[in-house]
């Protein structure tokens, strides 16, 4: 259930889906009316059975362009105050993750999530410019069958997956695989991964085209374009506000007590396809990633349920962090004092009573 998300003191985990339109011959499939959207009400009917989240959005009279101002603005801002945050679109492969997170190559300057959380970024920026010193950096990877790697490190990228089936793995001499870090201040580090310093909207920008073109695809019988793993574009936020110096009467500069440093990221997740791995009718190889990724996917499930149930959390419950990458690698992103927005994804297509 929401809370209120503009005061950073309790565990903000807010829930919306978006259910996407029909595309081409889908609409000649699709079973329209198994899915509707009570009127005014964030919530969908399917069948006889009703959910209720914190929003609905891409439904006839609910424009998804709400779905950034109201749910993914408030954690832009949030950074500028340390708050740590994460957006996590998650749903069955086809349903709009890509799409919506805007993590896919040809989307990246429309509309997507992560465009518009950097041009917000930056319009911010220039307001504070004159008080404040900002240093940003970005990284973005991916976790495939466990394992981390850096979509913005070109020369660790070649690993197309020949016909047969073998992963084709490549190491890069000298590289040691990327490592997930805690630091005693309880900071999440990933040791070993590009994190790109950028000055400009355009550099911000070409690093999500990089990334996303490198990303991992693969196809299943379900959808060509495919993606079983989790991509995550991370943005950090240092800033160094400069306060006024204080002046002694005798005119002194007092040199102490001049900055004030703050640090925060935004992690923004594209997740892989939640269609049970039987569902995708193959085997071997991929049936072995759908385990893992399930892996990922289940232990979120666990950790966002533990977080979200005040009673546990109150009693001091153990979530379940260390289940899997994905959860240890977002430990200091949820839960806490930062901010979670996940956005369920689907279309009626992928709605099986
Ligand atoms: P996923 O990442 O979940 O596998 P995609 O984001 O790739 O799904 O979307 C699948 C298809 O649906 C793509 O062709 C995409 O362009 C289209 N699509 C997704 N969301 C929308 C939307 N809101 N409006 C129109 N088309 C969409
Ligand atoms: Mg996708």
């Amino acid at each position: 259930e929401a809370t209120n998300a503009s005061t950073g003191e309790d565990c903000c985990v807010k829930v919306a889906v978006h259910i996407r339109p029909l595309i081409g011959d889908e609409k000649l499939q699709g079973c329209k009316d198994c899915v509707s959207v009570v009127s005014g009400k964030p919530q969908v009917q399917i069948g006889t059975h009703c959910f209720t989240f914190d929003h609905v959005y891409g439904s006839s009279g609910s424009p998804s362009s709400g779905m950034f101002e109201e749910c993914v603005a408030p954690l832009v801002e949030g950074l500028f105050q340390g708050y740590n945050a994460t957006v996590l679109a998650y749903g069955q492969t086809g349903s709009g993750k890509t799409y919506t997170m805007g993590t896919g190559f040809h989307d990246s300057y429309q509309s997507g999530l992560i465009p518009q959380v950097m041009n917000s970024l930056f319009r911010k920026i220039e307001t504070l410019e004159h008080q404040t010193e900002f240093q940003l950096h970005v990284s973005f990877i991916e976790i495939h069958k466990e394992e981390v790697r850096d979509l913005l490190d070109s020369s660790a990228i070649n690993r197309s997956e020949p016909m047969n089936g073998q992963a084709n793995k490549v190491t890069v001499p000298g590289k040691p695989p990327i490592q997930i870090r805690e630091t005693s201040n309880g900071v999440i580090t990933l040791a070993g991964c590009t994190e790109c310093s950028v000055k400009t909207l355009k550099e911000m920008a070409d690093c999500l085209v990089q990334g996303s073109l490198n990303r991992a695809t693969g196809s299943t019988n379900m959808n060509n374009q495919s993606s079983r793993s989790h991509a995550i574009f991370t943005i950090t936020v240092e800033q160094m506000r400069k306060l006024n110096p204080l002046v002694s009467t005798d005119g002194d500069v007092n040199d102490s007590m001049k900055e004030e440093y703050l640090c925060a990221k935004l992690h923004l997740v594209d997740l892989a396809g939640s269609e049970r791995a039987k569902r995708t009718g193959s085997d071997g190889l991929r049936f072995k990633e759908g385990v893992h990724i399930n892996k990922g996917l289940l232990a979120l499930g666990n950790v966002i349920s533990a977080l979200g149930d005040e009673k546990k959390r109150k009693e001091g419950l153990h979530v379940p962090y260390r289940d899997s990458k994905l959860t240890r690698l977002l430990q200091d992103s949820l839960g806490g004092n930062s901010r979670t927005f996940m956005i369920g994804t689907f279309t009626s297509l992928h709605i099986s009573l």
